[in-house]
């Protein structure tokens, strides 16, 4: 059976452990592969590679290291098509998304590929008599991130992409569910020119993430994945001295005002909500139409729209969504559903039992969407992360925009209408991180910042864009004095410019 191994100092490796972990194919549901587990010993080898080879990194100019990048990034389009075919292998997503998963994070490595221009510094010249200033931005040394399942390419890169072109050394444990891809990726980056070391993959689980959260020689460790584990990994990584952005989950809203294109809402919340199967942390799972007209079209319309939907294998062209990643995922979301109708929610459409014809073994769950879901129901509070959409209806857009505001999660939020006025207060007093107006995943480009707030991330740094750069760097300020003459006056009081 396939084995899929750390990558340290350019190098496959088995690592000093013999337990491994399952990699299924979701379509097929049997296990595909096996991924080794790490243990401190084997991040340890790692962090020693990273730290061998930092320092020359760091050191070579900032255009060199954007070469890479360029490079990295052409690689990245030169074998797009495997890429895709092995990250859908192992998450399920149809390969259409998979290119998807994988462009995002090309476009955050563009992004990196104007570094000479990003670390720029600051200067003052004659901030007093003789005195200039300047400011300068240094890599941290060696950086950690810890990812997950749901984009196994994008989110990797939204991480090396910036630490790397930074000047840092890198460690990533990526998902132990869909692992492949992210060691393809350090293998091209290797292929890119970046030196042995600089980019290192260590599989595994918690025993991995909590070395890497101990690790002395760690600054900074990036964490994207479920909440607790997001609250877990920024408490205990900044106890132990280190800068931490921990992403967690999500539950967002798209607000449906009664002047907004019906049909254009329709299409948008279908992908929104069942794209991915639902895994997506900028999906937009709850709906709240506002007034009953509104709601009771919306109802309507969305049935027939999820009537439409195909589920189907990943490499299916004509499947709108393929299976959820693992057995134990399904059951889980399942159980969300059942959850809704105990709790007395309006279960309009049923996704469960779902089964496809010769993939009668795969983790596949049809789309789902309840009616008259209250805002005191654990299931509404809970993120499901599967294929259901939630309506809550609202009888004014003040009503609806407290649901979002007042969730625990706060990552993305949607308005769609015709008011621009509406929408551009509505913008600026909600209490969630991301917003589209008529957008429904409104996930920021890869030069602007990606953030939730509330329980969607700890820590205050966003990831990519002039934050990412602000996150994997520390900032120098120089102040130089080249008097004319002798220095006569020593003072020893503080130096003002009074
Ligand atoms: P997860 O929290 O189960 O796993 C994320 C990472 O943490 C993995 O690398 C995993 O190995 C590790 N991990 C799991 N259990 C751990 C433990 N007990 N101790 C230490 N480490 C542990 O998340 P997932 O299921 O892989 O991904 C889905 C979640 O990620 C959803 O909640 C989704 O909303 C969230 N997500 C958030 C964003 C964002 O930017 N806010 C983006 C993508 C996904």
């Amino acid at each position: 059976m396939r084995q899929v191994h750390h990558f340290i100092s350019g190098a496959h490796t088995a690592g000093s452990d013999t337990r491994t972990g399952n990699i299924f194919d979701p379509g097929t549901g049997q296990v595909q592969a096996q991924v080794c587990m790490g243990t401190a010993a084997d991040l340890d080898e790692a962090v020693q590679a990273a730290l061998a080879a930092q320092p020359e990194w760091a050191a070579t100019n900032p255009q060199r290291r954007a070469r890479v990048m360029f490079r990295f990034k052409e690689l990245l389009e030169a074998n797009m098509d495997e890429l895709a075919e092995l990250l859908s292998s192992e998450h399920g997503k149809v390969i259409a998304d998979s290119k998807g998963d994988i462009q995002r994070g090309l476009e955050v490595i563009e992004f990196a590929c104007g570094i000479p221009h990003l670390l720029k510094g600051e200067y003052t010249q004659g901030a007093g008599p003789g005195i200039d200033i300047y400011a300068m931005r240094q890599p941290l040394g060696v950086v950690a991130g810890i990812t997950p399942f749901n984009f196994p390419a994008m989110i990797p890169m939204w991480m090396f992409g910036i630490a790397l072109a930074c000047g840092n050394a890198f460690i990533l444990k990526p998902s132990e569910k869909d692992p492949s891809v992210p060691v393809r990726l350090a293998g091209l980056m290797l292929e890119a020119g970046a030196p042995e070391g600089i980019l290192n993959v260590v599989q595994g689980d918690k025993t991995v993430v909590d070395a890497i959260l101990t690790h002395g020689d760690i600054r900074a460790v990036s964490f994207v994945g479920s909440s607790d584990i997001a609250h877990y990994v920024y408490s205990t990584g900044t106890a132990n001295g280190k800068r931490v952005q921990a992403m967690g989950g999500a539950k967002n809203h798209g607000i449906i005002l009664p002047d907004a294109d019906m049909d254009q809402v329709v299409a948008d919340i279908a992908g929104a909500a069942f794209g991915s199967a639902g895994e997506r942390c900028m999906a937009l799972p709850v709906a709240v139409p506002v007034g009953t007209e509104t709601a009771d079209i919306f109802v309507d319309r969305m049935r027939d729209e999820i009537n439409k939907l195909k589920i189907g294998v990943a490499t299916d062209p004509d499947a709108h969504f393929g299976p959820v990643v693992t057995a134990a995922h399904r059951e889980r979301v399942e159980n969300y559903i059942e959850m809704g109708v105990k709790e007395g929610a309006e279960l309009v459409v049923d996704g469960r039992g779902a089964s496809l014809q010769g993939h009668e073994e795969g983790f596949f769950i049809g789309p789902s969407m309840f009616d008259r879901v209250t805002p005191d129901m654990q299931s509404y509070k809970d993120e499901i992360f599967g294929p259901v959409l939630q309506v809550v209806r609202a009888e004014s857009l003040e009503e609806a925009a407290r649901l979002p505001s007042e969730h625990q999660y706060g990552n993305g939020v949607a308005l769609f209408t015709r008011n621009g006025l509406a929408a551009r207060e509505f913008a600026s007093k909600v209490n969630v991180g991301m917003v589209g107006i008529n957008v429904p995943i409104p996930v920021p480009v890869a030069y602007h910042t990606f953030g939730g707030w509330k329980r969607s991330a700890f820590g205050d740094i966003n990831q990519h864009g002039v934050e990412g750069i602000r996150f994997y760097t520390k900032t120098k300020t120089v102040t130089q004095r080249w008097p004319s003459g002798d220095v006569q006056d020593q003072s020893f009081v503080i130096p003002t410019m009074s």
